[in-house]
């Protein structure tokens, strides 16, 4: 799960012949153009005099790519993958990214809004619009009972289905910029910028790039860690929700909280499907090569037997009990070195334990497009300061969120030093994580990272 970019000067074009770097193989998640030609609205009628190329086109190279198109900044993007087989799970995106979203191009919004389905997809639960996830207790003598209703204001739970949403990001990018089937498998960074290999042999200049942290930090340890917990999912129809857990816990999102394992379930699909995931702490190793394992029904049920009645019900209509291990990614020490930038997963790859993953890919994308935007960015040398500007202010909030989701987890699990299943306690450390990420200054975000890049520029 990676993102990268690079930019090359018109007639830059010196093949290199060492490749002192390899990339390991992320996962593929591939797509198709299938809306040729597009028109993105031009915010700039000056182009840059470089092409930003951009590796991987998931969630945060595309939505920097539209942003970059936005502004006039010539874009390449380079995709592993051949075709589009993202698979259909939920996708929920919180209010600082949503707030985001217009300030990078009104279209990303438009589109986001046009696709979400919100409480107010289901009759009478109009009530529950700016609900994020009702707390409910799993077990226990308050088996059922809402902890609190946890509000994310304005918009509510907004979810959709991750495919529908790349699918539509796809199609604001034209057809002839996107090169499908290109693995990156190294680069090399020279004097005169960086050169990019991939898998089938080809090789690409370029002299500005977003890359692979294992490209730029060979010293630290970059690899993904298990977090220490897995879980089991499933999208199951609404009927069989209702039939499984009754019709306010089917209609509106919910996380029942237990000793040492949380499940959440939130409507997508006009509220015709729902999303369902069950974690479970682990003080064992993840002794699988792969992230996904073929589990028995029983493993689950007996991971479950402690969450009383409603995870029950879910867990029964499961219908596939492989489990996911959760992987996070350590801190590292710099998304930016020289021309070499990377953003989103690749940089900062969270647990999804606060639903934030995505969100900081695109709030990733946002100071970046901005910076590079300015009109004190004038060749393509000088992206090195917007790359150190966004990493000295990206780098500490994303890397913050890795932190609190994982701590999230074990709020949810209600085993949080300090605070355990203390309700007053909990209902504050909710509070306190989520207000922290969805409170943001995002157009505050971009205009310190631009202050920041000016004195570099200066210097
Ligand atoms: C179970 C689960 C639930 C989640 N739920 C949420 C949620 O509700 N809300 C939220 O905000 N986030 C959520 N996330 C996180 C979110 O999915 C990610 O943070 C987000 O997709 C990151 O986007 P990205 O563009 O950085 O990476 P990706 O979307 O992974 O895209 C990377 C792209 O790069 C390509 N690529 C990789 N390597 C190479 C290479 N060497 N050469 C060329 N191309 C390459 C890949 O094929 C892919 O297309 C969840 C994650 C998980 C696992």
């Amino acid at each position: 799960m990676s993102t990268f970019v690079s930019a090359r000067n018109p007639g830059q074009d010196k093949p290199h012949n060492q490749s002192p770097f390899h990339l390991e193989q992320p996962p593929n998640i591939t797509y198709t153009i299938h809306s040729p030609g597009h028109s993105i609205p031009m915010s700039n009628t000056t182009q840059k005099p470089f092409t930003i190329t951009i590796i991987g086109g998931g969630i945060g190279g595309l939505i920097l790519a539209v942003g970059l198109l936005r502004r006039n900044v010539p874009v390449q993007i380079y995709e592993a993958a051949f075709s589009f087989t993202e698979i259909g799970l939920g996708l929920s995106i919180g209010p600082a990214a949503h707030r985001a979203m217009p300030l990078i191009d009104p279209q990303i919004q438009n589109i986001y809004d046009s696709l979400i389905t919100t409480h107010a997809d289901s009759p009478d639960y109009e009530g529950y619009r700016q609900t994020w996830f009702e707390i409910v207790w799993a077990s226990g003598l308050k088996e059922g009972d809402p902890l609190m209703d946890l509000k994310a204001l304005p918009s509510g739970q907004t979810t959709l289905r991750r495919a529908d949403f790349l699918d539509a990001l796809v199609g604001l990018v034209p057809a002839d910029i996107v090169h499908f089937g290109k693995r990156l498998d190294g680069l090399f960074e020279g004097e005169e910028g960086v050169q990019l290999w991939f898998d089938d042999g080809t090789k690409v200049n370029a002299d500005v790039k977003s890359m692979v942290k294992e490209l730029m930090l060979e010293e630290e340890r970059t690899k993904p860690r298990y977090s220490g917990m897995y879980g089991y999912r499933a999208v199951l129809d609404m009927k069989d929700m209702v039939d499984a857990v009754g019709e306010q816990r089917a209609k509106v999102s919910t996380m029942y909280i237990g000793h040492g394992a949380y499940a959440i379930s939130y409507p997508i699909m006009r509220a015709q499907k729902v999303n369902v995931g069950v974690y479970i702490l682990s003080d064992d190793e993840w002794d699988c090569d792969t992230w996904v394992r073929k589990a028995k029904r029983e493993d689950m049920l007996l991971d479950t037997e402690n969450m009383g009645r409603y995870v029950k019900s879910l867990v029964e209509r499961m219908p596939d009990p492989s489990q996911w291990a959760i992987f996070e990614h350590p801190h590292i020490s710099t998304f930016a070195k020289s021309r070499v930038a990377i953003l989103g997963d690749a940089a900062h790859a969270s647990t999804p334990h606060q639903g934030a993953g995505a969100g900081q890919a695109i709030e990733d994308a946002h100071v970046l497009s901005e910076l590079l935007d300015d009109s004190c960015i004038k060749f393509a040398k000088d992206v090195v300061a917007a790359f150190k500007a966004y990493d000295e202010v990206r780098r500490p909030r994303s890397q913050r969120v890795v932190t609190s989701s994982k701590e999230n987890a074990y709020l949810l699990c209600l085993c949080m030093d300090g605070v355990g299943d203390n309700e007053a306690k909990l209902k504050d450390t909710f509070q306190q994580h989520l207000h922290w990420l969805w409170d943001l200054d995002v157009q505050g975000q971009v205009e310190e990272a631009r202050e920041k890049m000016a004195g570099y520029l200066e210097s």
